[in-house]
């Protein structure tokens, strides 16, 4: 007997009633197509003309012979028919026919469950724990290769005991899947045998998800830049000193210099305030092209800015500071020639300092730096290394 489709639940429930009667056909008609069918189709008198009042019955017993069933829900509509059917008259017993009611009553519970898995928001599959083998129990499916997914493989090692369960994210096609992993079953050993999946559409959450990632980055952006130069703002770079002081505790280097504008106040008044803006911007740019990818560059306010070398010691610093000086003073971006003063402090070692007493040393030396003469780099004294001669950093 063969079947006529890949319905295995349904199919079994045919097989068995084909076997119940001898018979050379059985179906289970639903909506007036057949679900399952065993054997040839018999021409014989349409199934779906059966009132779903009918007890189980057979309809012209000693010829062409058809015995049906009909199926129902549990509120009594109709959901299909199960039917044997021979092109030979025969009897049919009463045994027969209550094997046969009963076995309607097995499809009605398969048919019903599958509305109820087919309404509901997620997939159900059942996996052999040693194959791998899928049995959907949802009528979508869903290509999965749990072989070759290393999360998913990694979340299956993980259930090997009854209570076990894994879950986790699983990007299919555009798809993403909410995958959870229950052990259904166990051997005498303990060892899972068959593993109950459900999967959730979470596509659409997950797009939330990144698009308020994206607006929480972009506010965050927004909140620690600084609107006429595009720098960091003196909020983004507390933020980035708080987390350098706290890597300077387990030994970190960074140093940070002022950096003040001289006379910018004579810009403003010779030239005007757009043209004093200009010049911020021109040199927020210089001072951002001329350091390392690493280092950090902040307007602290009004024409004050403040850099941080990350990963350096006192000299390095010292260097990387004068050639931002010198670039400043070179810069031909901007409208007016400028120059800065440049006040160096360090955390480093036995060095390590707070955050403001860090920033209070810089803002000294720059204080230092103006004194001497400006357009010039100034280290914190008790960072300056001994010997250290620059030409025009000064160790005040
Ligand atoms: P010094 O060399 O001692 O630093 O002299 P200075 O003139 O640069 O210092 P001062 O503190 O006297 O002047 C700073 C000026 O910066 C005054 C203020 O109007 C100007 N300023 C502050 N913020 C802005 C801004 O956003 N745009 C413009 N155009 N000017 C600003
Ligand atoms: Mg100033
Ligand atoms: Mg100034």
């Amino acid at each position: 007997m063969s079947s006529s489709n890949g319905d295995r639940a349904l199919d079994r429930i045919t097989a068995l009633a084909a076997i119940l009667f001898d018979a050379p056909m059985s179906g289970i008609v639903v909506n007036g197509r057949y679900a399952s069918v065993q054997g040839a189709p018999i021409a014989a008198p349409q199934v779906t003309d059966v009132s779903i009042d009918h007890q189980p019955m057979t309809l012209a017993p000693y010829a062409h012979c058809r015995v049906y069933v009909p199926i129902t829900r549990t509120d009594g509509s109709h959901l299909g028919t199960l039917y044997v059917a021979d092109t030979q008259a025969r009897r049919v017993s009463e045994k027969q026919l209550h094997g046969l009611a009963n076995l309607a009553e097995m499809a009605q519970t398969e048919l019903q469950v599958r509305g109820v898995t087919k309404a509901a928001p997620h997939l159900l599959f059942v996996m052999d724990a040693a194959t791998r083998e899928l049995t959907w129990l949802s009528d979508d499916r869903i290509e999965l290769n749990l072989d070759d997914d290393d999360s998913i493989c990694a979340a299956l090692e993980t259930l090997n005991h009854e209570d076990a369960r894994a879950g986790l994210d699983v990007q299919v096609g555009h798809r993403w899947l909410r995958l959870g992993l229950r052990v259904t079953y166990c051997d005498p050993a303990g060892r899972p045998t068959e593993i109950t999946g459900v999967l959730h559409d979470i596509t659409e959450s997950k797009a939330t998800e990144a698009r308020l990632a994206a607006q929480r980055d972009q506010l965050a952006q927004l909140v620690t830049t600084d609107e006429l130069t595009q720098v960091s703002n003196k909020r983004g770079l507390n933020q980035r000193l708080q987390l350098l002081c706290a890597e300077a505790e387990r030994g970190r280097r960074f140093a940070v210099a002022m950096v003040d504008i001289d006379f910018f106040k004579k810009v403003n008044d010779t030239h005007g305030h757009s043209t004093g803006d200009a010049v911020l911007k021109a040199v927020a740019d210089t001072l951002q092209q001329s350091v390392r990818k690493t280092d950090f560059v902040a307007r602290f306010g009004g024409e004050e800015f403040c850099v941080i070398f990350t990963d350096v010691d006192g000299p390095t610093a010292l260097a990387l500071a004068e050639r931002l000086r010198a670039a400043v003073a070179g810069c031909t971006t901007s409208p007016v020639r400028v120059t800065a003063s440049f006040g160096l402090s360090m955390c480093a070692g036995r060095n390590v300092i707070t955050q403001v007493q860090l920033l209070e040393s810089a803002d000294q030396a720059l204080y230092r730096a103006k004194r001497s003469g400006r357009n010039r780099v100034a280290m914190a004294r008790r960072i300056m290394p001994a010997g250290t001669k620059s030409g025009r950093a000064v160790a005040a």
